[in-house]
This record gives structure tokens, C-alpha cells and sequence, in this order.
């Protein structure tokens, strides 16, 4: 795999980025990175130190990366004690938050100043790379499920509007740090489960709709503060419930024209667009675990729950993993790849490589695309399944995970590194929590995907 290394702001560049923190009154510059287990980390400097943290960075142990989702820490051979990595933020995406902090993502570097393989923000950069060398740009739009807690109890109408405007002051304060720090907001709404709440975010660059991730959740976490309540990104916050997808949507075009739509194929989908819908498919089963690998991600993703447990595709199919959205006048943005499989406890860049990745290796392979499914794919008899290939995403955490380890091209993707410190902390969980009471499990990590 190949690494494209972060840019290095020129000095009066540099300078520039200083003011603006200065002009805003900036006092506390945050970086984050995120870690295998989907958990946010971050180190801080003073406003005044910004550069240092971007040139030569802040120290962090190679452990970061197998911190557990309740801060155990899961050592394998590579990631131990010993060593030390720099953690540099990325001032090319800072963002000015408001009321003296700023934000912007880190990247995970050697001492020597070489890109760290182990970093996930580094691998969606080089995924991203790999697809402008073969002529292609990508566009990512991310949406954010989230549970308000305390919830607000019986009265939550699903999509209601009474159960917007009961959480309304939240809401508007979040739209106006959003605005603040830039982050573009397509709709909201009322979800279906109990104080859930959904926030579509525009599509943009993979990067930056990474990036965007993180710093929505950031925001929605730190106004929640001021109201009181909390912000729950678990794929589970309550036994029983209503899940928290996270799921990423995804256009292709080559040399300016898309590849899912203006083609002989269905619903226009070019040859180009059906491989690579096709290698999505194809590589989800042994990908699972990238997308939805926490110890509570297989209570979400369950037939039944709009979250993707089968791996076909369908047009506007919100029970396949991969639901397709045609062009249409009622989509402006154009068609997309919309994989529904994906929670909140994947790291969004990884999940976003993974995503990309799958979409590359199905195009270059010319991936065939198995016939569309038309019904909820739990539906379907022995001999439908078999004519379209659907298949059930792996049923449990445990099986997630071998189909993880045994697969080649999760290796091809990932790389080694990236590899052996998801599988260290992901099984980490398995033993932990595996056995235990899914209520219990879900309230002691409700929070662990939060900021
Ligand atoms: N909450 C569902 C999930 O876990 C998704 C509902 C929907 O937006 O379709 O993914
Ligand atoms: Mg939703």
C-alpha cells in the first residue's frame, strides 16, 4: 500500500493559520485522531503552539492504537509500551469552534516524520490517491444516528414534529456551531427510536466527509453539555431499542462523468458503476467486522432494522447493505451507493477506505453485479437468495471477526497493521463482553463512541 503523506503548510502559511486562531480568540487547539475501536482520541496545545503541533507534533504511545472501547489496552507484538509515534494536526481542516477551542484531525506519524501505516486518516488519504490515479474522484455524504439521553420517555413519535421541537433548543444550538465551524448540514430529523435524532451531512471529499464526522459528533457532544443531556453514539445505546447507523454514502465519476448514472446499465448504472457496486457486495461478508465489528453491533444489525444485514444490493432497498439511489430530479446530488451496514462504532475512516477500497477492487476485477433485490432480503426463499448471491452478514461478533482475519482482501486494503490492532481490540470485547448481558454491556458503553 501506498502512503501519500499529509501536506506541510509553508511557513507564511503557517503564519496565516496562526492568525486566524488569534483573530478568533482561539486559546485551545484540539486534535484528534480515531482509534481502531471507533473511540475519538485527542491530545491539546495551547493556540500559540498550533504549529508545533502540526510540524513536528505531539507524542503519542503506539498503544494508542489498542486502546479497548473501556480503556484496557489490548498489546500485541507491534503496539506496546515501547515507541513512541507524533501525532500532527492536519491545519489544512482546521476548523474555529467557537468560544476560545479550535479542532482539527490528526494524523499518526514515526519519529523520522514518515506517514505511520497503522494510521487510518493516512490510509483513507492514500485510498483516495489510488482512486485519482486511475482517473477517479469520490464523493462521501455521511449521516449521523444518535440517541439523546435522559431520554424524554413515551411521547416520541417517530419522525414526528412535536418530538423536534421537544429537543428544539438543542437543535438550533447545534445548527449554529455548525455554521460556525463550517460543517454542512443537508436535513434532520426525528428518528425512529426514542429521542433519536439524524443528521445528514453534505457529501463532499472522502477526507473531509471523515473528517466531517468527527467533528459533527464533537459538536453534538459538546452543546449537549450545555443543555444537560448526553449524546449517545453506541450501535446499541439501550437494549431493546433502536440502533445508530452510521451510514456513508457514495458517488464515482471518471473524468467528470458519473459512473452510476447516463449507463446501459440498470437504472443507468455504467459498467464501471455496476463492478464496482458489484465489488462492494462482494466484499462485504469478509468486511463486516471493519463496518460493524463492536460487541454490540450484531444486536443493530438484525433483519428487520433498516440497518443492512444482508449483503445484495437493491434499488431504494433500506434492507439490503447496499441500497442504491438512482438520479432522479428528487436526488440533485445524483446517484449514489448508499451502505446502510455501517455504525457508529466503526472508525468513519476506516469504514470510509473500506468502503472505497471494495468499490477500486470491483472495478479493476470488472466484479459481475448479482441481480438486484426487489424485497426485504429476509424474505426471499432458499433459491431467490441463491439466484441474486444474498447472503446474511455474519450473525455474531465472533464470526465477524474470523471472516475479518482469514480475509485476503481485508489485507490488501487495510494493511498488516491496521489489521492485527482492529483484531486485537475487537476480540478484546468478544472475551470481555461477549458473554454477558447485552442490557448491562449497553449501558456501560453507551458512551464510548461520544465525545
Ligand atoms: N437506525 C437504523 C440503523 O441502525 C437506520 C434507520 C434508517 O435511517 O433507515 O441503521
Ligand atoms: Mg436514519
Amino acid at each position: 500500500m501506498t502512503t501519500y503523506p499529509m501536506p506541510v503548510l509553508a511557513d507564511e502559511e503557517l503564519a496565516s493559520a496562526r492568525a486566524r486562531l488569534e483573530d478568533a480568540d482561539v486559546r485551545l487547539l484540539s486534535g484528534s485522531v480515531v482509534d481502531p475501536a471507533g473511540v475519538i482520541r485527542a491530545k491539546h496545545v495551547p493556540a500559540q503552539r498550533a504549529g508545533a503541533f502540526h510540524v513536528s507534533g505531539m507524542g503519542a504511545s503506539p498503544s494508542w492504537n489498542v486502546f479497548c472501547v473501556d480503556n484496557a489496552i489490548a498489546f500485541t507484538p507491534r503496539f506496546g509500551v515501547v515507541g513512541d509515534l507524533r501525532l500532527r494536526a492536519d491545519l489544512t481542516a482546521l476548523r474555529v469552534l467557537g468560544e476560545g477551542l479550535a479542532w482539527a484531525p490528526a494524523e499518526m506519524f514515526d519519529q523520522s516524520g514518515a506517514p505511520a501505516p497503522v494510521c487510518t486518516r493516512g490510509l483513507l488519504r492514500g485510498t483516495v490517491a489510488g482512486l485519482a490515479e486511475r482517473g477517479l474522484d469520490a464523493r462521501l455524504g455521511c449521516e449521523l444516528e444518535m440517541v439523546l439521553t435522559p431520554r424524554s420517555g413515551p411521547g416520541w413519535n417517530a419522525y414526528g414534529l412535536g418530538a423536534l421541537l421537544d429537543i428544539e433548543p438543542f437543535v438550533l444550538d447545534l445548527l449554529a456551531a455548525a455554521d460556525r465551524a463550517g460543517l454542512p448540514i443537508e436535513q434532520l430529523h426525528a428518528e425512529y427510536g426514542d429521542s433519536q435524532l439524524e443528521f445528514s451531512i453534505s457529501p463532499t471529499d472522502p477526507l473531509t466527509a471523515a473528517d466531517h464526522v468527527v467533528l459533527a459528533r464533537l459538536l453534538a457532544c459538546r452543546v449537549a453539555r450545555r443543555h444537560d443531556v448526553a449524546v449517545s453514539f453506541s450501535p446499541l445505546p439501550f437494549a431493546g431499542g433502536s440502533g445508530n447507523g452510521a451510514h456513508q454514502h457514495l458517488s464515482l465519476s471518471l473524468g467528470g462523468a458519473p459512473l452510476l448514472s447516463g449507463g446501459t446499465g440498470p437504472y443507468g448504472l455504467t459498467d464501471d458503476g455496476s463492478a464496482a457496486l458489484g465489488g462492494i457486495v462482494a466484499g462485504l461478508p469478509e468486511l463486516t467486522a471493519v463496518f460493524a465489528g463492536s460487541v454490540l453491533s450484531q444486536h443493530r444489525l438484525q433483519p428487520g432494522h433498516w440497518s443492512g444485514a444482508f449483503a445484495c444490493w437493491g434499488w431504494e432497498n433500506r434492507e439490503a447493505a447496499v441500497r442504491l439511489l438512482a438520479a432522479t430530479p428528487g436526488n440533485p446530488h445524483g446517484a449514489s451507493v448508499e451502505l446502510k451496514c455501517i455504525d457508529p462504532s466503526a472508525n468513519p475512516y476506516l469504514a470510509a477506505a473500506a468502503f472505497l477500497g471494495l468499490a477500486l477492487e470491483g472495478l479493476a476485477e470488472s466484479e459481475p453485479l448479482p441481480p438486484e433485490v426487489t424485497v426485504a432480503p429476509a424474505e426471499l426463499t432458499a433459491e431467490e437468495a441463491a439466484r441474486t448471491g444474498t447472503v446474511r452478514l455474519p450473525a455474531d461478533q465472533a464470526s465477524a471477526l474470523e471472516a475479518l482475519e482469514s480475509s485476503d482482501r481485508a489485507r490488501r486494503l487495510l494493511g498488516e497493521e491496521i489489521l492485527e490492532a482492529l483484531m486485537a481490540v475487537r476480540r478484546y470485547e468478544l472475551e470481555t463482553y461477549g458473554g454477558k448481558d447485552v442490557e448491562a454491556v449497553a449501558e456501560k458503553l453507551r458512551y464510548s463512541w461520544s465525545a
